[in-house]
């Protein structure tokens, strides 16, 4: 299956895949590229582009992370034409909005000849470029919700340049203070490499996170754990214990700037 063919073709290229027949999806455009707004839900067509997201005045206030990333992805050429649902079934760790909806928990709508059925984000990915999608699905629509009450999202990405950059640490975060705002209710912490090279959520720390204060030393703590969860790999673009560490700093900022915003709004 091809839709605008971003990660597909340059991997064909390569000779890292040789798929012997590509259908390509491109023509329901029509029909799966939009940005919808109902209930409170935001439903995303998995045709949607990148662009499309930045065109978008939904994704503000608690959703701006979705902009967040859509801002620093590729280039205007790939932001053109590169979609939702081509990010989210590359499931790879260069993919920077799987960890950006799996903070926000979002469920994915998969279809085929024989009906539809729903699965979460988190439980979609099981491995490296491996999906949940039967070989007679394709992802069709996204749909995420803004959390509720106290709280905020926030994204980080670091590269070796401004522009196309495959990320070497993406990290994603929501949390959610209780009434005190000084507890914290829940978090999801995600990023583009948990084990290996698969995008997840970091469930260890964002369970360690929950119920605590907002203290520096939970966030220590909460950065050791991360440490602790990470089973990273490295590569000629960084190692391991760098991206580890990355990953470590990014938390406390994503933490700090959440409250921040969190207190703003109070
Ligand atoms: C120069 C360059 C820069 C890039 N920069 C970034 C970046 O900054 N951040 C980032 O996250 N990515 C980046 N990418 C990767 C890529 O552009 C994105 O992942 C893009 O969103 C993929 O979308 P696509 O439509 O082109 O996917 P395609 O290449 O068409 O498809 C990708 C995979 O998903 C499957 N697929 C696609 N749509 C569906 C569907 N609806 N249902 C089921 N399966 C489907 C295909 O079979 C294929 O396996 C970059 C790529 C390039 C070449």
């Amino acid at each position: 299956m091809v839709a605008s063919g971003t990660d597909l073709l340059p991997r064909v290229r390569k000779r890292l895949v040789a798929p012997t027949l590509l259908l390509d999806i491109s023509s329901f455009r029509e029909d799966l590229r939009y940005i919808r707004q109902t209930d409170g839900a935001i439903r995303i067509g998995a045709l949607t582009t990148i662009t499309d997201l930045l065109d978008s005045p939904l994704f503000e206030g608690k959703l701006s992370i979705v902009r967040d990333a859509a801002e620093l992805f590729g280039a205007p050429q790939i932001r053109n034409v590169g979609t939702v649902g081509g990010n989210i079934c590359s499931a790879s760790s260069s993919e920077d909005l799987i960890p950006v909806l799996m903070v926000l928990d979002a469920k994915l709508k998969l279809i085929s000849a024989g009906g539809e059925r729903t699965v979460p984000l988190q439980d979609f990915v099981v491995g490296k470029r491996q999906t949940a999608l039967k070989p007679s699905e394709i992802l069709a629509e996204v749909t995420v919700v803004p959390p509720s009450g106290h709280s905020w999202t926030a994204f980080e990405k670091l590269g070796r340049r401004n522009m196309l950059i495959i990320a070497l640490v993406s990290e994603a975060l929501s949390l959610t203070m209780e009434d005190d705002l000084q507890t914290i209710r829940s978090a999801r912490v995600a990023l583009n490499r948990v084990a290996g090279k698969v995008p997840a959520l970091a469930s260890r720390t964002s369970g360690f996170l929950a119920g605590r204060k907002a203290t520096e030393e939970t966030i220590a703590e909460a950065q050791r754990v991360l440490a602790s969860e990470l089973a990273l790999t490295g590569d000629y673009r960084a190692s391991a214990t760098y991206r580890t560490e990355v990953a470590q700093v990014y938390l406390k900022k994503l933490i700090h700037r959440s409250l921040r915003k969190i207190e703003e709004a109070n």
